[in-house]
C-alpha cells in the first residue's frame, strides 16, 4: 500500500454560496433564464444525431444574431477572450500588419493577442473616453499598409461605445483589410450586422449579452475570410484547439475536433432561442430602455455617469464615485444589505452597472438603482435617491 496524502478538508458548497443568491448587475456574468439553467444540468453525447440537430440550431442562431449568412459560425470552449484569441490565431499570422484600434482594457487585449501570434500590431488609441474618430482611422489606413484592423463595439472597461463600428468596417474594407470585431459585451443588445457592415470576424461571450453561461462562446468568419485567409493558408496556425479548420470538422462536417463543451452548448442554444423568440428589434429596444431609464435614475439621483452620451456604451453604466465615497464600500453595502452585486472598474474610480440581457428587466432596475443610492447614502455620498427613482419609473413607462 503506498502512502497517500490525506484529503484536503472542505466545506460543502452551501457553506460557501450565500443563502440568498445574488442579483448579479455587474459587468458579467449577468443572470441566466430558467430555461438556460436547466439546459446547462444536462450531458448528451457529443457527436450523434442529437447533438447534431442542437449544432445546426445553433449555427441558424447564430447567423440570425450576427446578421450573417456565413457557414463559419462556431462555438468555442473558453471565455470570450478565448473567441477573440481563435479569431486573432486564424486571421493573423507571423509579419500580419495589425492595425488595433484601441479604448480600453478589451481592445487592448486584442493587441497583446496579435503580438503573441507573431503579427505587427500598430495600435490607433482613441481620444479619452471616446469612441474611435473615423478620420483618424482612415488617417492611419492609409499611412500603413496593414493587413488587418481589430476593434471592440462596446469597450466594457470603461463604458465606451464606438458609435461608428460600421462606417469604420467598411472603411477598412476598402483599404484591403480584414475586420475583426469584439462585440463580447455588446452582440443582442444593440445594432450589429456583420455581412452588411462587412466585418470579417465577431466574437462574443456567453455570460453577457446572450445571458447564458461563462465558458462557452460564440464566434463567426465571414465566407471572404475564410475563403482569403483559412482555406489557402500554408502555414498551420499556432494554437490546436483555436484552429478554425479543425474547429470546422465539428461544426460543419459532424467530426470529432475535441470534446464539445455539451452542457454548455444546450445553454448556449437556449439563450439564443430566447433572443429569437423575442427577436433583435424588440431586444435592441428592450436593451435602449431599460438602459435609458437606469441612467436617467442615476443622473437625477445627483450622480455622474463617466461618459458623455455621445460615445456612451448603454451595456455597461460606468457612474462616476463621488469624492469621499469609497466604492468598495457601496459595494459590499449593495452585496450584505440589498443582495446586488455590482462591478468596480479596472483601475478607474469608477462603479459599473450592466445592462446585458436579464439584468434589463424593469423589476432588476428598480431594486438595483434602489440598491445603488441607498449604499451610496451610507457610504456619505449625498443624493436624492426618491427623486431617481421616480425618475427611473417615469423613463420606463415612456413618459420620458
Ligand atoms: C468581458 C469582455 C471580454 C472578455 O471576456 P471573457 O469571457 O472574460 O474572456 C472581452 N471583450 C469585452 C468587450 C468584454 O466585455
Amino acid at each position: 500500500m503506498i502512502e497517500l496524502l490525506p484529503p484536503p478538508s472542505i466545506v460543502p458548497l452551501d457553506h460557501i454560496l450565500p443563502d440568498e443568491p445574488l442579483l448579479m448587475m455587474g459587468a458579467g456574468p449577468v443572470p441566466i433564464p430558467q430555461k438556460v439553467a436547466a439546459a446547462n444540468s444536462i450531458v448528451i453525447n457529443h457527436l450523434g444525431e442529437t447533438m447534431s440537430r442542437v449544432i445546426e440550431q445553433v449555427k441558424d442562431m447564430g447567423r440570425y444574431v450576427f446578421q450573417t449568412e456565413s457557414s463559419h459560425v462556431m462555438a468555442v470552449s473558453g471565455p470570450g477572450s478565448a473567441a477573440m484569441e481563435m479569431a486573432v490565431a486564424n486571421l493573423v499570422t507571423p509579419g500580419s500588419r495589425v492595425l488595433c484600434i484601441t479604448n480600453g482594457y478589451f481592445s487592448q487585449r486584442m493587441a497583446e493577442m496579435v503580438r503573441r501570434v507573431r503579427g505587427e500590431p500598430t495600435i490607433l488609441e482613441a481620444h479619452h473616453n471616446e469612441g474611435a474618430d473615423v478620420a483618424l482611422v482612415e488617417r492611419a489606413l492609409q499611412q500603413g499598409q496593414f493587413d488587418v484592423v481589430t476593434l471592440v463595439q462596446g469597450e466594457t472597461s470603461n463604458t465606451v461605445c464606438n458609435k461608428n463600428l460600421n462606417q469604420i468596417a467598411k472603411l477598412a474594407k476598402r483599404y484591403g483589410c480584414l475586420v475583426i470585431v469584439d462585440a463580447v459585451c455588446t452582440l443582442s443588445t444593440m445594432p450589429l450586422a456583420m455581412d452588411s457592415w462587412q466585418v470579417d470576424a465577431i466574437i462574443t461571450g456567453g455570460q453577457k449579452g446572450l445571458s447564458s453561461i461563462p465558458g462557452v462562446s460564440l464566434l463567426a468568419f465571414s465566407e471572404s475570410a475564410w475563403a482569403k485567409k483559412i482555406a489557402p493558408r500554408k502555414e498551420l496556425p499556432f494554437h490546436w484547439c483555436l484552429d478554425a479548420q479543425l474547429a470546422d470538422k465539428f461544426w460543419n462536417q459532424k467530426s470529432y475536433h475535441y470534446t464539445a463543451p455539451v452542457s454548455g452548448i444546450l445553454a448556449l442554444h437556449e439563450a439564443l432561442r430566447l433572443v429569437c423568440e423575442e427577436t433583435l428589434p424588440q431586444r435592441f429596444e428592450r436593451h435602449l430602455r431599460c438602459s435609458e431609464a437606469l441612467q436617467a435614475g442615476i443622473e437625477t439621483m445627483g450622480l455622474q455617469l463617466l461618459i458623455e452620451k455621445q460615445h456612451r456604451l448603454n451595456s455597461v453604466v460606468g457612474i462616476v464615485v463621488p469624492d469621499h465615497v469609497s466604492a468598495d464600500v457601496v459595494r459590499a453595502h449593495m452585496s450584505k444589505v440589498h443582495k446586488v452585486e455590482i462591478s468596480g472598474a479596472f483601475g478607474l474610480n469608477i462603479l459599473r452597472i450592466g445592462q446585458m440581457g436579464e439584468q434589463s428587466r424593469a423589476y432588476n432596475l428598480f431594486r438595483t438603482l434602489h440598491a445603488l443610492g441607498s449604499s451610496m447614502r451610507a457610504a456619505g455620498a449625498e443624493l436624492d435617491l426618491p427623486a431617481g427613482m421616480a425618475e427611473m419609473e417615469r423613463v420606463l413607462s415612456g413618459e420620458g
